[in-house]
């Protein structure tokens, strides 16, 4: 049975268009995968709201059906189990950030997080909002992909891990199936362990700002040699994404025999930048450059 709870009609957007939207909020998971079938054509997820509330009011979003996630708790909770820290897709950026158990066992991934927009907007913001909105801009997934995470997908028959790295194939769009959500992000509990970690998010100011380039590392240099390394950059491309081959290239080698006339060949080879209202194409380029180098000292 669909549960319509509330249905908003005849709603002025900018004193001009009419919208006509309905919400539904479904009891359990099983209701929501039930409704979310049931529906034809586009819908939202509302988890947080703090990017389909902004898509509603810019006219983005005008009359498809918004599923409410919020209140399923069974998707927010933050566990470790078999080697790994299993985070529920409608756990907050607070509970992220307070989290005692990421504190012991991924610092670093938390740590880089406090920089996340502000205090008001983490405490609803969830990290399967910030992975499924699909900008190229999400702030967790640089930090996702060099810690190797998978996503748990769920839909109502079928649960199924892909790694993040498979999860995009290009501007806002993913792997999902329609009737499929994120349900929770798996990080191996010592993705971190004996690295030097790298995470850097360029904005024009301090506080509160969408990156215009993000790059997150890791790296294990023993003798000068580079014996393990992963990158990964958000805001550079139409999807935050692993630089495989530039890590490829990297890897074995000597730090002082680095050629970045070769790391350059290698990153152009898997980026295509992009330009927006925050930052052009060249800037986000070289600067990407820029921090690669400063991660490699050189
Ligand atoms: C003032 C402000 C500042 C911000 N600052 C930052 C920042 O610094 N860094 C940053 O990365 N982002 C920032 N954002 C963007 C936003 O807060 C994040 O992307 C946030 O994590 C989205 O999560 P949400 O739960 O609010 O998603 P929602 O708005 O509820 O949903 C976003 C999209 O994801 C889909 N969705 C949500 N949950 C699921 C799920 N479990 N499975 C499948 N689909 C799902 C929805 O259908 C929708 O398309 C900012 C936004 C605002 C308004």
């Amino acid at each position: 049975m669909l549960d319509i709870n509330c249905q908003y009609k005849s709603v002025e957007v900018s004193g001009k268009k009419e919208i006509n939207m309905k919400f539904y909020k479904p009891k359990s998971l099983l209701e929501l995968f039930e409704t979310s079938e049931k529906i034809e054509g586009k819908k939202y997820f509302l988890a947080g709201g703090t990017d389909i509330n902004v898509q509603i009011k810019n006219g983005m979003i005008k009359d498809e059906p918004i599923i409410f996630l919020n209140h399923l708790t069974e998707l927010k909770n933050i566990l470790q189990s078999d080697n790994h820290i299993i985070i529920g897709a409608l756990t907050s950026f607070s509970e992220i950030l307070e989290s005692e158990l990421l504190k012991n066992k991924l610092p670093f991934f938390q740590n880089s997080l406090k920089n996340f927009a502000s205090p008001l907007i983490q405490t609803t913001a969830t990290i399967g909002g910030n992975i499924a909105n699909g900008s190229p801009t999400a702030d967790i997934v640089p930090l996702l992909l060099i810690l190797d995470a998978k996503l748990k997908l769920f839909s109502k028959s079928k649960l199924r891990e892909v790694p993040i790295s498979e999860f995009y194939l290009g501007y806002k769009k993913f792997i999902l199936k329609r009737n499929e959500i994120i349900g929770a992000v798996l990080i191996p509990e010592n993705a971190e362990t004996g690295y030097e970690t790298f995470y850097k998010k360029i904005g024009s100011r301090k506080a509160l700002y969408i990156a215009k380039l993000a790059i997150a590392g890791l790296k294990k240099i023993s003798n000068n040699k580079i014996e393990e390394i992963k990158l990964a950059v958000g805001s550079l491309n139409e999807y935050p994404r692993r630089l495989f081959k530039v890590e490829e290239y990297l890897k074995n080698k000597l730090v002082n025999e680095i050629d970045f006339a070769d790391v350059e060949h290698f990153l152009q080879k898997e980026i295509t930048p992009i330009t927006d209202l925050r930052s052009d194409k060249e800037y986000r380029y070289r600067v990407c450059i820029n921090l690669i180098r400063t991660f490699l000292n050189q």
